[in-house]
């Protein structure tokens, strides 16, 4: 391998400029070239690509976002603008890729790998925590420190006035950002899309918190919950229930994916991005890189993109105590 191409897709996440840094000073260590793509698997398609050297990724490591931005790209989903990606790739003398992304990410990967016999490797970049394989992904620690933040000035308002607050944070389908975040934040309830607590388990908890002399209450609903109701629907569901209690609501949303990344994931993208190009130079391909007992491990693309990251069933008692 002669010159690696590296693209960030998807979602963006904090630590994924650290990552791109880790790949391209990885490269010149290895008197490998580095090449950028800009725009995800789009910017591939229509060849928008810089030549990266060690210099050219200072100044990043602290910095949220992705300098190569992101993008979805529906042409990328077609055997025509996958062609023309390859096409570009061979043409800048590009002969591996290092994809930085979620799931949907990994899936273009390993399809793009199957046609063109391409290598290809994995960096977990999503805030959500929902990728099997790691038990951190690139961004996760940051947006969880962000969620704590603000919750803890929520609560200022909370206890000053005696409020419940229903505050909505993101996670897709998964409940790690609700669950530790909230934990985290000191938060009453918690509700995951993993755990269908229903609305009865919600009442019965507010009730025990009135009933043990809390004035204010924090609820943490992650997006993807199943409780069959917007976040807003709840609000007068509790408040039918809850006359005298003064609810309002707080959906977090895109500040959670944005700011200077924790110490934590500037470590943990620097550590992958290494990985992540050394497996490759050693011929592994349809790899994700990922952290496991804080170890750098590899699992199979495949494998990352169908298996459940799993919620740790201790927390969840660990919230209830907690609550008491
Ligand atoms: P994430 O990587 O964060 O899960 P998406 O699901 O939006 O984000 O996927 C990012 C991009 O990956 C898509 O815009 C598309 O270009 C590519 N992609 C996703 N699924 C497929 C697929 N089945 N085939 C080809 N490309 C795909």
């Amino acid at each position: 391998i002669k010159k690696i191409g590296v693209l960030t897709s998807g979602g963006d996440s904090p630590g994924m400029n650290a990552a791109i840094r880790s790949v391209v000073r990885t490269c010149a260590f290895h008197n490998i070239g580095c090449v950028g793509i800009y725009r995800g698997y789009q910017g591939m398609i229509e060849g928008d690509f810089k030549e990266m050297g060690p210099r050219s990724v200072n100044n990043i490591v602290n910095k949220g976002g992705t300098i190569l931005k992101s993008a979805r790209s529906m042409d990328f989903k077609t055997p025509e603008g996958r062609e023309k990606a390859h096409k570009n790739l061979v043409k800048a003398g590009i002969d591996a890729l290092v994809v930085i992304g979620g799931d949907g990410s990994f899936t273009g990967a390993l399809l793009f790998n199957s046609e063109y016999d391409f290598p290809v490797m994995g960096i977990p970049g999503t805030i959500d925590n929902d990728i099997y394989g790691t038990s951190y992904t690139l961004g996760y620690d940051t947006a969880l420190n962000t969620v704590v933040e603000v919750i803890d000035k929520i609560r200022d308002t909370a206890s000053s006035h005696n409020r419940l607050f229903l505050i909505e944070v993101m996670g897709r389908d998964a409940g790690h950002i609700a669950l530790n975040a909230g934990i985290g934040a000191g938060a009453e309830e918690i509700l995951i899309p993993e755990e269908d607590l229903g609305l009865d388990r919600l009442l019965d908890s507010l009730r025990k918190s009135k009933a043990a002399g809390k004035s204010s209450s924090i609820v943490v609903i992650s997006e993807g919950d199943k409780i069959g109701k917007t976040v807003f629907e709840l609000k007068d569901y509790v408040e039918s229930n809850f006359p005298e209690y003064d609810v309002r609501v707080s959906v977090l949303g895109h500040m959670q994916r944005g700011g200077a990344p924790s110490c934590f994931d500037r470590v943990l993208a620097s550590r992958l991005g290494v990985k992540a190009v050394e497996s490759l130079l050693e011929g592994e391909s349809n790899y994700m890189v990922g952290i496991l007992a804080d170890k750098i491990v590899l699992t199979p693309l495949e494998q990352a993109i169908k298996g459940d990251s799993e919620i740790d069933t201790e927390l969840l008692r660990v919230s209830d105590i907690m609550s008491i």
